[in-house]
């Protein structure tokens, strides 16, 4: 197929809703991608926050394959050893009050369930959530994410949400009611422009649900498994009464999850899902978590984070407003729209991510190393003069 075959057939038969980029991607090892061309990019978006550990990994193409030959698909009527081997682990890695696990396949979908938890342990039915916050675009993920644009279509949303500032204590709880069953927060919001929380901020809010009875759900679909220099950027800030996880979970596989504290009750059967903690997914978790733990990636991220951070900060530009992130999770805010840097650093051979208009977001895989970095950091000074 030519390059015109394949972008005509794409463009011809699936709905246009993404705002398609002029690549097209074939293959990708390790922290780079090729074009249909054979042309080498630098990835620094990893399918936004998905490939931590890197393109291609042996690894786990060797456990997908092992598993499907052996069982792809288990619902959860049944037992599964390697769904009970990833729950013990991934447990065992997570914050100390987090005691059980959720399985889906998505961020959304882990949203989607941490929403229905909460009204359910809670008896209540309120969410509040953050301005510029970012959750997903199920129908509850989606009334608790702030962008206007995504929202607007699908109206009335779900009844019962509120967005605050980000950061401001106060005006949060000026809205919290008797009917407030969750705050749902990232610690570090993506999507909404690489903004890094305040841990004063989190201590308060996490006082505040354990006085009102409230519980504090942490988005962490791009924030986990590293990518902040720990292996959930929680705990950097508080420990939550539920956990949703995705993206970088399962080694580039779908899979999703809400990790729960004991205080979350679920009646039986009100909440399920056909593919959720499959066999396939669970596998290539456990191979992603092991990974992560040996190449120490956590630690990883937040060495050459800061390493990348002071490389960018040292970028003298007029174009640049502020540089900000924590471990591997970047933005560059540009006093100018962001797009027009997305393009020229796409044709030097640089792969990154907006954050709404004017942020560019550097989501590289954990894996990359500090050449590449300073390959990104040589092309990204040419761009920005
Ligand atoms: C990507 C993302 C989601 C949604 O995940 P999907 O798998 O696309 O549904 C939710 N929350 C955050 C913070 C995300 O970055």
């Amino acid at each position: 197929m030519t390059s015109l075959d394949i972008k005509g057939l794409e463009d011809r038969y699936e709905l246009p809703v993404y705002p398609r980029r002029n690549l097209i991607l074939v293959r990708g090892k390790g922290a780079r991608l090729y074009d249909d061309q054979g042309r080498e990019y630098i990835d620094c978006a990893s399918n936004v926050g998905v490939s931590n550990i890197g393109h291609a990994r042996e690894e786990v193409a060797k456990a997908i394959y092992e598993q499907y030959l052996t069982l792809s698909n288990c619902y959860g009527l049944f037992y599964n050893p390697v769904r009970a081997m990833l729950s013990e682990r991934l447990i065992s890695l997570s914050p100390q009050g987090l005691k059980r696990v959720f399985y889906c396949n998505s961020g959304a979908e882990a949203i989607e369930g941490a929403i229905k938890f909460a009204r359910a342990t809670t008896g209540k039915t309120e969410i509040i959530a953050a301005m510029r916050g970012f959750h997903g675009k199920t129908f509850g993920a989606l009334a608790a994410t702030w962008g206007e644009e995504y929202r607007k279509p699908f109206i009335p949303m779900m009844p019962g949400t509120k967005h605050v500032p980000f950061n401001n204590f106060e005006k949060l709880s000026e809205v919290v009611s008797e009917e407030t069953a969750a705050i749902l927060l990232e610690p570090v919001q993506g999507e909404g422009g690489v903004r890094v929380g305040d841990k004063p901020y989190f201590e308060k809010v996490r006082r505040l649900c354990r006085e009102r009875g409230i519980l504090l759900i942490l988005d962490e679909v791009q924030t986990g498994f590293g990518r902040t220099g720990t292996l959930f950027a929680c705990e950097q800030f508080v420990e939550p009464d539920m956990l949703c996880v995705a993206k970088s979970l399962a080694g580039g596989i779908p899979m999703g999850a809400v990790l729960c504290s004991n205080a979350i009750r679920v009646p039986v059967k009100s909440h399920t899902s056909t593919f959720g903690g499959n066999p396939l997914a669970c596998a290539a978790a456990l191979v992603s978590l092991e990974i992560i733990v040996r190449e120490r990636l956590p630690e990883r991220a937040k060495e050459l984070g800061e390493y990348f951070l002071n490389g960018l900060r040292a970028i003298q530009s007029d174009k640049i407003r502020e540089v900000r992130g924590l471990g591997l999770m970047l933005g560059i805010e540009l006093k100018e729209k962001a797009g027009p840097y997305v393009q020229k650093l796409m044709d030097r051979g640089i792969l990154v991510l907006l954050a709404g208009p004017t942020v560019i977001r550097l989501l590289p895989p954990l894996i990359i190393t500090a050449e590449e970095i300073d390959r990104v950091l040589s092309v990204m000074k040419e761009a920005l003069i």
